[in-house]
C-alpha cells in the first residue's frame, strides 16, 4: 500500500514540490528527481518517521535544485529537432507531399504525411528499429548461457533501462534507441545476466562481462554521463 502526498520546500527563494510516498518495498528513504516530468518523489520506509523524512529532504534541498537545473529543454519529434538513432544525429524532416510513412535519407529521418502525425510516426518508427535490434540481441545472448527469454516488453521508463522478471520476462527503455549500440549491447547483457543471477552480486557481473561486447565500465560510464539528457527527446 503507497500513500502519496507532497510538500513543499523553500530553497533559494524557490518552492520545490516534492510528492511524499511512504512504501512498503523501500528499505532506506530515497529521493528521485524524474528527468522528464521534473517531479521530485521522496520514497519513505514504513517505519521512518515523516519528520525525520522532511529533513532528509530539506537538507537536500540544494541537490534537488541542481537536479532540476540540470534538466535540458524537451525535443520533441518535430520537424527540424535533431534526435539521436543510436547515437547518431538526425534531424527530422516532415515531407508533407510524400508517400510512405517514415525513411532515411541523406542522413535526416523523412516524416510523410499530415503534420498532426509526426511525432507519433517518428515514436512507431523508433520503437520499430529498436525491437528489431534488440529482440534477436537479447535472445542470442540468452542462448549462449543455455535460457531463455520468456517474452521482451518495451516501455517508455524515465529511471530504468531494463528489467528483468523471475518469470524470465524482460523490460527494456524505449529509450535504448539513443544510446550507441555497444551500450544497449551493454543493457542486454546486463538483463540477461539477470535471468541467472537476480542480484548484483560478483558472479551476476562476470557473467554480465562475458555477454557483452564491449567494457562493461565503460557503458556504465556513458549512461551515467548521458542518461538523463536522452530523457528530452519525444
Ligand atoms: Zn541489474
Amino acid at each position: 500500500m503507497q500513500r502519496l502526498h507532497s510538500v513543499d520546500i523553500e530553497h533559494a527563494g524557490e518552492t520545490l514540490t516534492v510528492a511524499y510516498e511512504s512504501s512498503v518495498q523501500a528499505r532506506r528513504v530515497a529521493l528521485r528527481v524524474d528527468p522528464r516530468t521534473g517531479h521530485v518523489k521522496l520514497v519513505v520506509p514504513l517505519r521512518m518517521s515523516r519528520t525525520a523524512a522532511l529533513d532528509f529532504a530539506r537538507q537536500h534541498a540544494g541537490w534537488i535544485a541542481a537536479r532540476l537545473k540540470r534538466r535540458l529543454s524537451p525535443v520533441p519529434f518535430a520537424d527540424g529537432n535533431t534526435i539521436p538513432i543510436f547515437d547518431v544525429p538526425h534531424r527530422i524532416r516532415h515531407q508533407p507531399a510524400m508517400r510512405g510513412t517514415v525513411w532515411i535519407e541523406d542522413g535526416e529521418l523523412c516524416v510523410a504525411g499530415g503534420a498532426e502525425h509526426v511525432s507519433r510516426r517518428v515514436g512507431d518508427w523508433l520503437r520499430t528499429q529498436l525491437r528489431a535490434r534488440l529482440v534477436p540481441l537479447a535472445h542470442d545472448k540468452a542462448a549462449r548461457i543455455e535460457r531463455r527469454v520468456a517474452r521482451i516488453v518495451l516501455r517508455d521508463t524515465a529511471t530504468q533501462w531494463g528489467s528483468c522478471a523471475k518469470s524470465g520476462a524482460i523490460c527494456f527503455s524505449l529509450r535504448l534507441v539513443f544510446v550507441p549500440p555497444e551500450v544497449m549491447d551493454y543493457v542486454v547483457a546486463h538483463e540477461v545476466a539477470h535471468l541467472v543471477h537476480h542480484d548484483h552480486s560478483a558472479r551476476f557481473w562476470a557473467l554480465a562481462q562475458r555477454l557483452t561486447s564491449g567494457d562493461v565500465a565503460a557503458c556504465k560510464a556513458w549512461l551515467r554521463a548521458h542518461g538523463h539528457s536522452l530523457m528530452r527527446y519525444g
